[in-house]
């Protein structure tokens, strides 16, 4: 839980920070999306997260898009990256109900999990695009990455979608509160390489 002082001050460097803020997102296909598919999510992610001032840079690791060897995609991991995998299995805690899953600790997290059965069987209950719905689900995930484990009781990061939401992401308005914004660029602004001197 960050102290007042550090929150403040993380809002005080979002008001300094005009610029977009760049996220390179390592994207591990093992789920067997075809590329429309995965040019759907990936372009829902940009949309969604662009909205909020960051910019994110894919790098297709694996899957459909992928164009380098996988190794190449793992041999740096830079301060501003975050790995995401496509499932195509079960969460090992299916309890939840979850579409995905980050591992995050109080600094943030690197690390995510989409699983895209789950996904398609929402977008089916809600008669919406499974890849609609798989770009909201990474960019929810990669929201905790930036902001914590902790949900909120609207917007992108609401622990559980209703139909309301899903209208509101087939119109693409489904984004971070002004609040998560300022917070997840100035996390990031930290994280930016050119920032680390
Ligand atoms: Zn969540």
């Amino acid at each position: 839980m960050p102290s007042r002082t550090f929150l403040q001050w993380i809002l005080w460097l979002a008001t300094v920070s005009c610029h977009a803020q760049t996220l390179v997102v390592s994207l591990y296909d093992y789920s067997d999306l075809s590329s429309k598919e995965t040019l759907h999510l990936t372009k829902t992610a940009d949309l969604v997260l662009a909205h909020s001032g960051i910019h994110i840079a894919w790098l297709y690791c694996r899957g459909a898009l992928a164009e380098m060897p996988e190794t190449t995609c793992e041999e740096t991991m830079r301060s501003n990256e975050i790995v995401v995998r496509l499932q195509p299995g079960v969460s090992r805690r299916p309890e939840n109900g979850t579409m995905g899953r980050s591992v995050v600790t109080t600094a943030g997290g690197s690390y995510v999990s989409v699983w895209a059965p789950a996904v398609r069987t929402q977008a089916a209950a809600f008669g919406m695009a499974f890849a609609l719905l798989m770009g909201y689900a990474v960019a929810h995930e990669v929201g905790h990455c930036l902001l914590g484990s902790g949900h909120s009781h609207a917007g992108l990061m609401r622990g559980s979608w209703n139909r309301k939401d899903a209208s509101e992401m087939s119109r693409l308005s489904l984004h971070l509160t002004k609040q998560e914004a300022q917070i997840a660029v100035a996390r990031l602004t930290l994280a930016q390489p050119t920032a680390q001197k």
